[in-house]
């Protein structure tokens, strides 16, 4: 039985005020709260099996390896990979995708082959595709989503030409709330040897993610919007792609050896991770997930659910607002407008006096900006914690800014 009261208890934040109200946090989507269980497994990270990893001579540098390292297996589980080591670490998706850019796509891509993308991609699915574009002549092809928001998995397999040599997409748009049907996507691209990357930010959050029912070739997830610590991350790279894949980052921990005249790699994945990691990070990280499927993420996505479908009844009593994203099964993202001259930017300053913190602005998606014709809206976003009595407290908050900017 899903206990929303007893989940808020886990998460210490949402009992504080917030300009003398209760806290209200509906800007999930861009970051969520952490639960008690993974600022205790930081801080005892910390004050007591902290060492760095990897360099096991001592009792607190093999206890941080093992506790670091036992995260790789539960992110596997996660996403359902077939092994741990399809798991690369890093610090979130922005990092992921830029590796996938680095380090597959531009050594196997030359100018005149094309990168698929939707025109609802996040900037970080965006921009490391420009680098390619501008360094090396790499065309982006862009297919639109409809009137609701939607976006028509044949219309990307149609968008395939002999030049495509990826398509990169997202899973959730974390503008619209739109969920796209990636494995539909994955199937009709494999079938013309196009792989397919997948931005699994907000999408890993809302649903349970099977990377081997998707068959997806990337699946990128960052750990900050997953309950965990900012700073962590991962991406699940299928076997073939690891293999055609060269190191993005170079330095300690991706070799075996260096010399003066060349450099041994160490095996996949830790060939893709230089450096110190996140250590602890990405401990916070494995203890988030752990405490999502604890809940189940089929549970958390029907509380999810019926929270979205609970805004949806009450934002339509509300006809000065206007909602992009309109598919009946989208992720609980709201973005909005209101008729009027109100700037999003007023809105959601109205808002948060009343204790409900929303986010405003374009969301880093340029290109879908344009597409809705809009330079910004506000979003409410919502998480595993949040209630219908939260969703009030947001609609009494916007009857108010109507009041005022009307
Ligand atoms: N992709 C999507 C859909 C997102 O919503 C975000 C974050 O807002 C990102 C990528 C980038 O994630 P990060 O900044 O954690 O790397």
């Amino acid at each position: 039985m899903y206990n929303v009261a007893k989940i808020r208890a886990d998460f210490p934040i949402l009992s504080r005020e917030v300009n003398g109200k209760p806290l209200v946090y509906l800007d999930n989507g861009a970051s969520a709260q952490k639960p008690q269980v993974v600022i205790d497994a930081i801080t005892r990270s910390y004050a007591n099996e902290y060492a760095n990893v990897h360099r096991g001579l001592h009792y607190l540098s093999n206890l941080a390896t093992d506790n670091y390292e036992a995260v790789r297996g539960k992110i596997a589980k996660f996403l359902n990979a077939v092994s741990e080591n399809n798991i690369i670490f890093n610090s979130g998706t922005t990092e992921g995708i830029n590796m996938v850019a680095y380090g597959w796509a531009m050594p196997n891509l030359k100018a005149g082959d094309e990168i698929i993308l939707s025109v609802m991609e996040h900037h970080a699915n965006i921009v490391p595709w420009h680098f390619l574009r501008e360094r090396q002549g790499v065309v982006l092809t862009w297919v639109d989503v409809d009137a609701t928001g939607a976006l028509d998995p044949q219309a990307v397999i149609d968008a395939i030409t002999p030049k495509t040599k990826l398509i990169a997409i997202t899973h959730m748009s974390n503008v619209l709330g739109t969920k796209v049907d990636v494995k539909s996507i994955c199937a009709g691209a494999h079938a013309k040897d196009v792989p397919v990357l997948v931005d699994g930010s907000q999408s890993a959050v809302h649903m349970a993610v099977d990377v081997q029912d998707i068959d997806a070739d990337f699946y990128a997830i960052t750990g900050h919007k997953l309950y965990g610590p900012s700073g962590s991350g991962a991406i699940y790279v299928k076997p073939e792609r690891m293999a055609e894949m060269q190191p993005f980052l170079g330095g300690g921990d991706m070799i075996r050896e260096v010399s003066k005249d060349g450099v041994v790699y160490n095996d996949s994945p830790m060939k893709f991770e230089a450096g110190t990691p996140g250590i602890v990070q990405m401990i916070g990280l494995g203890t988030a997930v752990d405490y999502m499927m604890d809940h189940g993420m089929e549970a958390i996505a029907s509380h999810e659910n019926s929270l979205r479908d609970y805004a949806i009844s009450k934002l339509a009593g509300l006809n000065w607002i206007n909602v992009q994203g309109t598919t009946p099964d989208k992720g609980a993202i709201f973005s909005f407008t209101m008729d009027g001259a109100a700037h999003p930017h007023d809105i959601s300053t109205i808002l948060d006096k009343k204790g409900v913190a929303v986010r405003a602005g374009q969301h880093c998606t340029g290109p879908l900006m344009e597409h809705l014709g809009l330079n910004a809206t506000c979003r409410a976003s919502f998480a595993m914690y949040n209630t219908t009595a939260e969703i009030d407290i947001w609609i009494d908050a916007l009857e108010l800014a109507h009041d005022l900017f009307g």
